[in-house]
């Protein structure tokens, strides 16, 4: 196996990552960032080296920074984590082409699913449901867009082919407002992602956000690990997930498992995926595929018992997958609550010092974070600042062990989400399960979940 594996993250992924490589007997390289010098998994890493400013675009994104930090250290793999260069095909490439071995799938896989209409096209081809679309860039001229529209019937929604993080998309209702939104999807694009290719699809007005788990080991051997449901977000980003997702029947689990695996085969996909999907009205529709490992990742580890990284760190090694991955069976219930630093009625980030820190504990409760009392949470990178995984053996049981670690875990100093998480944990709506992806915010226009009622 390869001996020293560079993590080229932060925060509590750096540690996740740190651990598995830990129980497989590979040493560390902690890259970090002048913000990020006194942290847990610096200490911890074999070695560490600093790669610049606390600016992500000096240190974190800086390609040339990053390979040239790795290099020094004789490391022979690199691990990007999410985020950050996780979905860069370049840096994919630039590191393959400098000798490491990099932790994902081949460079040109990260390109095909890195452009959402290339993916669409390879998705629609390998028999995974797409929602009605473009079939395509959308044509500049509108008459040809209007076409396209009518055709898919209103509303629809234009998106950034290269578009990530939510934005880069714009909905229209009616054909008057289409050429405009067709010319400021565009513009917006070419700012935010250096391109100004857009496509068109249907949007959908209640969908579920239900993600599928892959793991395939390049040789011809892939495994669905299950679906995650992680409908409650706010401002497109994932505040609560869970595994599996509530109320879909297992013949449809079976079937959509299925055409993610025969997906994976078609594109020959390596190393951990997620397939994500939007999900209404008993469908599931295609909107994008993760070439990384996923934050909500947690959640499955949980339900399959297995650890993806490792699986990550075997298969990137040439590894096949072994028979407990593809064997694997789920049992009960998890969910994560991501922990931010941000006040929980402004969600205005709340970085500075922790002052104190107690997290929490007991059966089917598990912390993934990398802080620590007295650890100072710079305002330089997303808010992010750990995950509470609760398991059980029903969901009622899971949300019940989720409720009683909030109300364990201690963060003085800094404010967090820590109550919005509560409130949401005694929504009635939640309680149910199934909400769609436009519940939490709704309710929380209504001013309906801050005073913690259902
Ligand atoms: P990104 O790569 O920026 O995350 P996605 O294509 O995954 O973009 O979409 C992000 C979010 O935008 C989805 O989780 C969903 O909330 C919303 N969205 C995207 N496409 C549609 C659609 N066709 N109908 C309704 N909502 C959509």
């Amino acid at each position: 196996m390869f001996d020293k594996l560079v993590i080229a993250n932060r925060g509590e992924i750096a540690l996740r990552i740190l651990r598995a490589c830990r129980e497989l007997g590979i040493k560390t390289v902690a890259l970090y960032s002048e913000a990020d010098r006194d942290t847990i998994y610096v200490r911890l890493a074999d070695e560490s080296v600093c790669i610049g400013p606390p600016k992500a675009a000096q240190s974190y994104l800086n390609i040339p920074a990053v390979l040239s930090a790795a290099e020094v250290t004789g490391a022979n793999a690199i691990h990007p984590g999410y985020g950050f260069l996780s979905e860069n095909a370049d840096f994919a490439e630039h590191a393959e082409a400098s000798g490491f071995i990099f932790v994902g799938p081949r460079p040109d896989t990260v390109r095909l699913m890195g452009d959402k209409v290339s993916a669409l096209k390879a998705m629609t081809a390998a028999g995974v449901p797409c929602l009605p679309n473009s079939g395509g860039l959308l044509p500049e001229a509108p008459g040809s867009a209007a076409k396209i529209a009518a055709r898919i019937g209103y509303p629809v929604i234009i998106k950034a082919a290269a578009g990530g993080g939510g934005r880069g998309m714009r909905v229209v209702h009616e054909e008057q407002k289409l050429a405009e939104a067709a010319a400021l999807t565009r513009s917006e694009a070419a700012a935010a992602f250096g391109s100004n290719h857009v496509y068109m699809e249907k949007y959908l007005e209640q969908p579920r956000h239900v993600e599928v788990q892959v793991m395939s080991d390049g040789a011809g051997n892939s495994v669905c690990l299950g679906d995650r449901d992680c409908s409650m977000q706010r401002r497109h980003q994932k505040v609560i997930e869970e595994a599996p997702a509530p109320g879909i029947a297992d013949a449809q689990r079976r079937d959509i498992a299925g055409r993610c695996i025969k997906a994976c085969r078609e594109i020959n996909y390596r190393g951990a995926g997620t397939f994500e999907f939007l999900y209404q009205d008993g469908e599931f529709y295609f909107i994008e595929m993760n070439t990384r490992l996923q934050v909500e990742h947690t959640v499955t580890e949980m339900v399959t018992g297995l650890d993806l990284v490792k699986l990550q760190l075997r298969i990137a090694d040439g590894g096949r997958l072994p028979a407990a991955a593809k064997n694997a069976r789920l049992r009960g219930h998890a969910l994560e609550c991501r922990i931010n630093a941000e006040d929980p009625a402004t969600f205005a980030p709340s970085p500075g010092r922790i002052t104190r820190y107690h997290p929490p504990g007991g059966p089917g409760v598990r912390v993934d974070s990398h802080v620590f009392s007295d650890y100072q949470v710079p305002p330089f990178y997303d808010s992010m600042i750990g995950k509470i995984i609760s398991h059980g053996g029903s969901r009622e049981e899971a949300i019940l062990r989720m409720r009683g670690a909030l109300a364990e875990t201690v963060v003085e100093g800094i404010a967090t989400n820590i109550p919005l998480h509560l409130s949401i944990l005694e929504d009635a709506a939640f309680a149910r399960g199934g909400a769609n992806i436009f519940y939490l915010e709704s309710k929380l226009a209504r001013g309906k979940l801050t005073a913690g009622a259902g």
